[in-house]
């Protein structure tokens, strides 16, 4: 997600110097998008090993961290500020047609909330940072272990805490075919839970 935000400055910022046209108006949606890939191969090649300060100087990198420092505490990022105009541009571009967030009830838009961390940060906590299928215990999140808050019913816009429940990496994936019978099971743990 982080990721995807650096691209998407970094693509509206080269949009400026083209005379406010985008990637996607210039070259057309596949171009643009092989180009985006491009884009962020090299970003990630020339980050690695490299502190934010070192890329991006003092000020950025400050800023940068205290934006996440805010979406921590679960302060909305855009708090009190005001997007730029190609930015604004950029997101009326990516929310026509079926990529509205509202588009199907807003199944575009699902676990997209901006305070999803701080959610699914305080379910860890309610389960001991255990996962509640394998009963590993996972206090250091890393890349490839790590706990997740699973959707029981399946639908990313139901963030009631009666229908998160915490697995790890592994069993979330396993859990996503027989979903009516992991939905009895997980319901019936969290009888037990709350
Ligand atoms: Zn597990």
């Amino acid at each position: 997600m982080r990721r995807w935000l650096k691209i998407r400055n970094f693509g509206a910022e080269m949009a400026k110097k083209r005379k406010g046209l985008t990637f996607i108006e210039i070259y057309g949606q596949k171009k643009a998008r092989e180009i985006g890939r491009k884009i962020s191969q090299k970003i990630i090649l020339r980050q690695q090993g490299k502190t934010w300060e070192e890329l991006w100087g003092r000020e950025t990198a400050l800023r940068i961290k205290n934006n996440l420092r805010e979406k921590k505490l679960g302060i909305s990022p855009m708090q009190g500020k005001k997007h730029s105009l190609s930015t604004k541009r950029l997101f009326s571009l990516q929310r026509q047609g079926n990529k509205n967030p509202s588009w199907l009830g807003g199944k575009a838009q699902e676990g997209y909330i901006w305070n999803w961390r701080l959610i699914s940060q305080k379910i860890r906590e309610r389960d001991n940072f255990t996962c509640q299928l394998c009963g590993d215990q996972i206090l250091k999140q890393s890349k490839k272990r790590f706990l997740t808050a699973h959707h029981i019913d399946y639908n990313k816009n139901n963030n009631n805490s009666h229908n998160l429940i915490s697995l790890c990496n592994f069993c979330n994936s396993s859990v996503n075919t027989q979903r009516n019978e992991w939905q009895n099971i997980f319901n019936k743990k969290m009888e037990i839970i709350q």
